[in-house]
C-alpha cells in the first residue's frame, strides 16, 4: 500500500503553505456545466447571466455548442438591470417556454453567475417556486458557478451539493457504496466492475446518468470521493449520515489501489481476494506507466492553480515517474481529504494555496521548470519565454482516473516535453 514509510519520504503534511491573494488566471465554475451536462443526460443548466458567461460557454465548449447541447444562457438584459422588468417574471416565462419545447429534461439547473448575483437575484427562490409549477416532470434545483464564488471545479462541486437535500433517504440495514464525482462513463464502468469483481456492493454513483437514478444516501452509506474538489458535496453528505472513506484519489497504479482498498477494508474484502482481484488493472497500469517512465524521470514540474487535481496528481508524478515537483499550486486546499496525498509528496515540495499571478509567474520564471501546468491564457506566453506547458484543462476533460488510464494521464505531461525535445533537434 502507498504509505509515507513504504516511499521512504518525509512528506508535506507539515509544510507551510504560501497563501496568496490577488489577480488570478482561472476559470470560473460555470465551466463544470461541459463536462456536467454530458454526465446527466436528462439535465439541462440555465445559466442565468450576462453575455459574457454565454461567451465563456460557447468558447469552453468549442464544437459542442453545435450538438444541441443542454446548457444555455438567459441573459440579463440591460432593462433588467434597470428595474424595468421583473426578472423573475421573465425567468418563469423563459423556463416555461423552455420546459414546453423540451419534455424530455427532467432536471433543471437554474445556474447563478457574477451579474445574477450582484443583482441579487434570490434563484434558490425561483427554483422552488418553478419546481412546484413544474413538480410532475422537471425537478429544478439551483447552484452558483459564478467567478465570485467558485473556481474551474468548483462549479461541479456546488452542483452535486445541490443534489443531496433531494437524495431518497436509504434506511437498509446494509452498508453501499457511493462513487462522488462525474466520471466519463468508460471509468466509471471500470469501477463497477472491479467493485462487482471484489464482491462490493450495492454501489451507486454521484451523479447517475438519468435524474431519477440518483442514489439513496443514509447512515450506511460509504462514500468515495473520486475527484479532490468536492469538500462542499462530502459535507453535504455526511450531513446526511454518510460516512467518507478516506484514500489517496485514484491516479495511476498507487492511487488507484489505495482508493480501492479503502473501500475493500469498509465492506471486509479478503486481503487475497484483493490483491487477486486487482492485479491483472495494477500490472497493465505499471507496464504503461514504465514506458512513460524514462522521459518524466528527474524532470521538474509547476503546477498553477486551476481544478485542486494539482497535489494528486505531483504526488503520482513524483511516486510512480519519478518527477520532482517544484512548486504546486491550488485554488484550494482542502487538508482533510488532502491529507494522505501531502503525506506522499517530496517534503521540498513548495506549496501555494490562491493566486498572485505577477508573483507566481515570477517564482516560475527563476524556477525554470521543465514542465509547467497552466491555463490556456499563461501557456503560449510562456512557451514564449522558452518554458514547456502542459494545459491544465486537457486534466479534467481526459479520462485520467484508474488503472486504464494511467498510461495515457503519464503521456498527458510526456507529450509536450517530447515535442519539445522533437522541435529541437
Ligand atoms: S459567471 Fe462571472 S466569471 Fe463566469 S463568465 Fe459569468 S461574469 Fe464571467
Amino acid at each position: 500500500m502507498a504509505t509515507a514509510q513504504h516511499f521512504g519520504r518525509t512528506g508535506c503534511d507539515a509544510t507551510p503553505v504560501l497563501r496568496e491573494r490577488g489577480q488570478r488566471e482561472v476559470f470560473c465554475g460555470l465551466t463544470g456545466i461541459i463536462w456536467l451536462h454530458r454526465k446527466i443526460q436528462d439535465a439541462f443548466f440555465l445559466v442565468v447571466g450576462s453575455r459574457t458567461c454565454a461567451h465563456l460557454l460557447q468558447s469552453a465548449a468549442g464544437v459542442m455548442v453545435f450538438a444541441e447541447p443542454r446548457f444555455a444562457t438567459a441573459i440579463i438584459e440591460e432593462r433588467d438591470l434597470a428595474g424595468m422588468a421583473d426578472c423573475n417574471d421573465e425567468l418563469d416565462r423563459i423556463v416555461d417556454q423552455m420546459l414546453l419545447r423540451r419534455p424530455d429534461i427532467k432536471l433543471l439547473f437554474l445556474v447563478g453567475s457574477c451579474p445574477s448575483e450582484v443583482i441579487k437575484l434570490d434563484l434558490s427562490r425561483a427554483a422552488a417556486r418553478l419546481s412546484v409549477k413544474h413538480g410532475g416532470t422537471t425537478r429544478i434545483l439551483n447552484y452558483s458557478g459564478s467567478g465570485i464564488e467558485t473556481t474551474f471545479t468548483e462549479g461541479e462541486d456546488a452542483c452535486l451539493a445541490a443534489l443531496v437535500p433531494g437524495l431518497a433517504a436509504d434506511a437498509s440495514a446494509k452498508p453501499s457504496l457511493m462513487i462522488v464525482g462525474a466520471l466519463p462513463d468508460v471509468v466509471e464502468d471500470q469501477f463497477l466492475r472491479l467493485f462487482d469483481a471484489l464482491g462490493i456492493g450495492p454501489v451507486h454513483t454521484l451523479p447517475a446518468r438519468r435524474a431519477g437514478a440518483m442514489p439513496p444516501v443514509g447512515p450506511n452509506t460509504r462514500f468515495l470521493l473520486a475527484q479532490p474538489f468536492l469538500g462542499e458535496t462530502a459535507r453535504a453528505l455526511e450531513d446526511r449520515g454518510a460516512t467518507r472513506l478516506d484514500a489517496l484519489f485514484p491516479f495511476g497504479a498507487e492511487g488507484t489501489t489505495d482508493w480501492l482498498h479503502a473501500a475493500a477494508q469498509a465492506f471486509g474484502v479478503d486481503a487475497m481476494q484483493f490483491r487477486r482481484t486487482i492485479a491483472p488493472g495494477r500490472e497493465r497500469a505499471k507496464r504503461a506507466l514504465a514506458h512513460a517512465r524514462p522521459l518524466l524521470e528527474g524532470r521538474r514540474i509547476s503546477f498553477l492553480p486551476d481544478s485542486q487535481l494539482e497535489i494528486p496528481l505531483a504526488r503520482f508524478l513524483a511516486i510512480e515517474l519519478g518527477m520532482v515537483p517544484v512548486e504546486v499550486g491550488t485554488p484550494y486546499l482542502h487538508r482533510r481529504h488532502l491529507a494522505r496525498e501531502l503525506a506522499l509528496l517530496p517534503a521540498a515540495t513548495r506549496l501555494s494555496e490562491g493566486q498572485d499571478v505577477d508573483r507566481q509567474l515570477d517564482r516560475v520564471r527563476a524556477d525554470r521548470p521543465d514542465l509547467t501546468v497552466c491555463g490556456l491564457g499563461l501557456a503560449n506566453p510562456l512557451e514564449a519565454e522558452g518554458l514547456t506547458t502542459k494545459w491544465a484543462i486537457e486534466l479534467v476533460f481526459s479520462p485520467v482516473h484508474g488503472f486504464d488510464q494511467a498510461g495515457d494521464l503519464a503521456d498527458l505531461f510526456a507529450r509536450p516535453l517530447r515535442r519539445r525535445d522533437l522541435l529541437r533537434v
